[in-house]
């Protein structure tokens, strides 16, 4: 690699840093195996921990995991953003000995012991609240990772759960598979409609295609179910019976319905079904009445009749605006003679209504936000709220473009990040926030986090800077707090600090919450400023973009709201059900749930890989979750002023500062004053009237 740091005119970086430029696979291969042989001969120590020493090797294994991280998040970070089959090859041949270790730490009982034994003791209450922490985590952790099991039992839970990594791989392989199986030529007049960007992709797949095509057929335009094209299609194009055909090929991918060659192959119906009964097996050996209510032993949210009503509730306000968005969808179908409106023809009646009744495009309001008004704008945000100061320094970097900043406050380093915001074609796609050090008192003193936050935006063209399209903005204001979220913590224990040992459905809070600030006049200004003219955000911008904010929420809404009732129920169901019951329970959510039917052959849930091979099990509704705390905690802004030092500083000691040595529940309350209420999350996407009383109609 060549040497590339990130800008050569600045300061030096003051915190310990990876050296990128000099990091070789083969050293990051064989760094991880030494580790790893050290790891396992730890666990091996755990037999025979004096008494009274238990502490003491807590701290040792501590010690390791931090270093394995460091090297591990390396590698995997590179992995993720600048792929080469040398890369992949050594973190695929790494993969199964690092999920082998955690198997057996998480089942290791001379090690749950020892932690059972600091549990237990008289000086437990002496511990701090981190640490008290971490040690009630883990052994929630050894208990659901089966450490009580004995004979039959553990050896069936070991291999249930290696079933389920198979099952779950196959399933995204099968989705995968046919997704790519599906490519159709489009002819000339199907392309009416297209914008530029539009055509230019559906070209592109015409190209990147050409060995499915006969060579003597000429293919300028061609139609598949990657995400981007299937939108564009589903979004922009005229052609009606184009869309239904693109929409039955989407929606019946991976399952007994679908068309494509070879899709008996790819069909997820045997594999959806075992994973549930394997699930369901894997709850009750455990202890549990049903796999979703495993899945809620290590979140916020208390079982499964409360996150059942939290959905149904909201579900029950989002219904009305539901309804309403539908007929303004149909009165825009009927002016061009579309009486029948079905799912395929949603997304392109909302494309027209957006345009003339809010005359918004991103294309226009991208000049106003250059990559380094909106980063500098986003710290001053931080520094309103927080009283924290960022500069960029110079570092050693993985690739071009990405930049590094330190975090200061009253001059003392608190943390390091990295950015590495644009698309480039070894990038793994979406955008993220990770850490490569967490906060930690060490041997050598306290360790300050490092995180780095990766985004797919639009590459800078030309020299020009990069200009961001306002989705993008809000995309980075996420990251970001994810990334406050780790680097200003103030917790020195490893497996609590930051972002570790959150709650699944309460990890969305922060990131969901610094979006607000993206949709805030005052905030807007320090955020834009045009490329050429340097003029903030005009006015009757704006308005449009905050009068669109809202446009189609309730239906919106009752679709995510109509998944999480799904993946609750399927995963609640006893026995596990069939493929005829998974069916109906779908059939039976969308008749109490949906404004709009969708025809009886969509097979949705074959392509459910969220659920079905992502973490979400039984936790989709963990995206609402987190959205009424952010909306609630951002509420108190509203109140106090959302520049408001005092509240700012309140969100941040109360909640990022402790990260997840308090449980989410205390931590919301120290902030709030009381449980969350949904009451904010309503009036944020227009399905109330407004707070102020006095307002006149
Ligand atoms: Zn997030």
């Amino acid at each position: 690699m060549n040497a590339i740091t990130s800008n050569s005119l600045l300061l030096p970086a003051r915190l310990p840093l990876p050296d990128f430029p000099s990091l070789t696979n083969a050293g990051m291969k064989s760094d991880i195996e030494a580790l790893l042989t050290e790891g396992f001969s730890l666990l091996n120590q755990a037999n025979h921990i004096a008494t009274g020493n238990e502490l003491a090797f807590i701290r040792q294994l501590d010690a390791w995991e931090n270093r394995i991280h460091q090297v591990w998040s390396v590698l995997s970070n590179l992995n993720a953003t600048c792929n080469t089959p040398e890369l992949r090859e050594t973190y695929n041949a790494l993969l199964p000995e690092l999920s082998r270790y955690y198997t057996e730490q998480g089942q290791n009982k001379p090690l749950y012991q020892a932690y059972l034994s600091i549990h237990d003791s008289a000086d437990f209450a002496n511990l701090t609240t981190a640490r008290q922490t971490s040690i009630r985590l883990a052994l929630r952790d050894f208990k659901l990772s089966g450490v009580a099991l004995e004979g039959d039992e553990k050896t069936r839970y070991a291999s249930i759960t290696e079933r389920l990594s198979q099952l779950s791989s196959q399933f995204s392989d099968h989705l995968l598979d046919a997704t790519q199986a599906y490519v159709r030529p489009l002819a000339e007049h199907e392309l009416a409609g297209l914008p530029e960007s539009s055509l230019a992709l559906v070209k592109q797949m015409a190209a990147s295609r050409a060995n499915d095509f006969a060579a003597d057929q000429k293919v300028e335009a061609a139609a598949t179910l990657d995400a981007p094209v299937y939108i564009a299609i589903l979004t922009y194009a005229d052609d009606r019976a184009l869309r239904e055909e693109l929409y039955r090929a989407y929606v019946t991918r991976a399952s007994e319905l679908a068309t494509v060659p070879n899709a008996t192959a790819q069909d997820n119906s045997e594999v959806l079904v075992e994973i549930l009964a394997l699930r369901s097996e894997m709850a009750q050996l455990l202890g549990f009445s049903s796999y979703a209510e495993l899945s809620l032993a290590s979140k916020m949210a208390p079982n499964v009749a409360t996150v059942r009503e939290f959905l149904v509730d909201i579900a029950s306000k989002a219904i009305e605006p539901a309804k309403q968005d539908l007929v303004e969808l149909k009165a825009e179908g009927e002016q061009s003679g579309l009486l029948d409106l079905q799912p395929w023809d949603t997304a392109y009646l909302a494309e027209k209504v957006k345009q003339r009744q809010y005359n918004l495009s991103q294309e226009t309001l991208k000049p106003y936000f250059p990559a380094h008004v909106v980063i500098s704008g986003l710290f001053q945000v931080a520094k309103r709220l927080y009283g924290i100061d960022i500069e960029q320094r110079e570092a050693p970097v993985w690739a071009d473009g990405v930049q590094y900043y330190e975090i200061m406050e009253q001059g003392k380093l608190v943390a390091g990040f990295y950015f590495d915001l644009y698309a480039r074609s070894s990038k793994r796609g979406g955008a993220w926030m990770s850490g490569f050090r967490p906060r930690m008192r060490t041997e050598q003193g306290l360790q300050l986090p490092i995180a780095f936050m990766v985004g797919n935006f639009t590459p800078p063209v030309d020299g020009k800077p990069a200009l961001l399209s306002h989705d993008e903005l809000v995309t980075l204001f996420h990251e970001f707090g994810h990334g406050l979220h780790h680097m200003l913590t103030e917790v020195d224990v490893l497996s609590v600090a930051g972002v570790n040992g959150v709650a699944w459905d309460a990890v969305e809070l922060p990131s969901q919450f610094m979006e607000f600030w993206t949709w805030e006049p005052e905030a807007l200004a320090l955020i834009s400023k045009h490329d050429d003219t340097g003029e903030s955000l005009p006015a009757d911008m704006l308005n449009a973009l905050l009068a669109a904010r809202h446009f189609q929420s309730g239906m919106q809404a009752l679709r995510q709201i109509e998944f999480a009732l799904f993946d609750l129920d399927i995963h609640h169901a006893q026995p596990a059900p069939n493929l005829t019951q998974v069916q109906s329970i779908l059939d039976e959510i969308r008749a109490q749930y949906s404004v709009l039917t969708p025809p009886a052959y969509n097979r949705f849930q074959h392509g459910f890989s969220h659920i079905f091979a992502g973490g979400y099990a039984a936790g989709y509704y963990s995206y609402k979750w987190a959205e009424v705390l952010a909306s609630d905690a951002f509420d108190r802004f509203e109140n106090e002023g959302i520049f408001n030092a005092e509240t700012g500083q309140s969100f941040r000691q109360s909640v990022l500062a402790v990260g997840g040595s308090k449980i989410a529940l205390e931590t919301f309350r120290d902030f709030r004053g009381r449980d969350a209420s949904v009451e904010a999350l309503l009036r944020h996407n227009g399905w109330q009237s407004s707070k102020t009383t006095d307002q006149t109609v």
